[in-house]
């Protein structure tokens, strides 16, 4: 199921499922054992190892979406996050990194990296050239998001890729907000992708998770640091989101089909201010994500002409709450969720307003979302 021409739904469908030898069921088992034998075993199996049957199948099936070889589980995405920085750098290294990603990799970076003598540069932009200025020779890693949370810049890929492979680098993506269904940047010689599974991966916004794919050796090298950190999940967990991945592919087409529509019409009404959605014209870098993005995803963001929590409390479908991702839309303020830890100062650096308000679009319908949003203007 790892073969390249097969398509994302099918993957999501088949790709790394374990076939009981006893059964021949099409699920997975759960295999809820922490201690397996020793002897007559072809492998010594322990969860925090990654290696029991659960484990290995959420992993070979995001492997094989993104088109990677090997890949590893974490408690949450900041798991994932902080395990690749702390696992792949040392003392002394430098890593480049943009500005404009998620408040808590913001945050963790800002605050853990330079405790353990590791310099970064976080650099106010998206393009090659942005990224060449910061390089210094003990550069080693280049951390990027596209689209952005929650500003949904693009970040042109194949440019980053390049920029790394002319430097030596390890190049990082979140690519949280696209999901392999709507980006794969192994296409464009990327060579980690981490995820937030918490959010598309799962879809139901009841697990948290992370993860981490990429070749063998870069997975390798960081095997050692996952067993020391020790953020992992169980067994029953690897199931639920081996179930939540065969519709990935579903929810995300039509999440996506609908942000489209709802990004269109808010437009439209010309009351909101700065409606962003990579698949708008008027958004940032939408030629670049039209050429390297499948979908441009299920988040839209605008800005309220009034009170942004009066606005959300008048919404009657799209739930005001945290997070994203799930089957249900949400909306929410990032400078009062995930971007809280930042300076007000900050956060308008970036971009990132009072009255900015980010739309997770759900599975529901199109024009009813759209209605319940121009309801609530009025
Ligand atoms: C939510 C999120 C994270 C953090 O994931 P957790 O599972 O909450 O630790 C990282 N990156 C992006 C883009 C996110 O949206």
């Amino acid at each position: 199921m790892e073969d390249k021409q097969v398509k994302s739904s099918t993957l999501c469908v088949h790709a790394g499922d374990y076939i009981d030898p006893v059964t021949k069921g099409v699920n997975t088992p759960i295999f809820t054992s922490t201690s397996f034998g020793y002897i007559d075993v072809d492998q010594l199996r322990y969860p925090r190892a990654q290696n029991t049957p659960n484990h290995q199948a959420v992993i070979n099936k995001l492997c094989a979406l993104e088109h990677k070889a090997a890949g590893l589980l974490f408690g949450s995405g900041m798991g994932a996050i902080s395990c690749v920085f702390l696992s792949l750098l040392s003392k002394g290294d430098h890593a480049i990194i943009q500005n404009d990603i998620y408040g808590g990799s913001h945050f963790f970076i800002s605050s853990e990296l330079e405790r353990f003598g590791i310099e970064y540069t976080l650099v106010d932009g998206f393009t090659a050239e942005e990224f060449e200025a910061a390089v210094q020779p003990n550069s080693k890693l280049i951390y990027v998001e596209t689209p952005s949370n929650p500003l949904l810049n693009i970040v042109d890929l194949e440019a980053v890729g390049k920029f790394a492979k002319k430097h030596g680098l390890t190049s990082a993506i979140d690519n949280t907000f696209a999901s392999p269904i709507n980006l794969i940047p192994d296409d464009f010689g990327i060579d980690i992708v981490i995820h937030s599974g918490s959010k598309y991966l799962s879809g139901h916004s009841d697990i948290i998770f992370g993860a981490a794919v990429s070749s063998q050796s870069i997975i390798d090298a960081m095997f050692s640091s996952s067993m020391n950190f020790g953020s992992t999940i169980n067994a029953n967990t690897c199931y639920l989101i081996e179930r939540s991945m065969k519709t990935l592919s579903l929810r995300v087409e039509r999440q996506s089909a609908n942000a489209l529509y709802i990004a269109r019409a808010l437009q439209d009404t010309g009351t909101l201010l700065n409606v962003r959605y990579p698949g708008l014209e008027s958004s940032h870098g939408h030629k670049i994500a039209k050429d390297q993005m499948k979908g441009f995803g299920a988040i839209v963001t605008f800005e309220t002409p009034g009170d942004p929590d009066e606005f959300a409390k008048r919404l009657r479908i799209i739930k005001p709450a945290m997070s994203l991702g799930g089957v249900e839309s949400t909306i929410n303020s990032p400078a009062r969720s995930s971007h809280m830890k930042l300076s007000h100062e900050e956060r308008q650096a970036l971009g990132i307003t009072d009255h900015l308000l980010r739309v997770s679009v759900g599975i529901e319908d199109a024009e009813d979302i759209t209605q319940d949003i121009l309801n609530a203007l009025q």
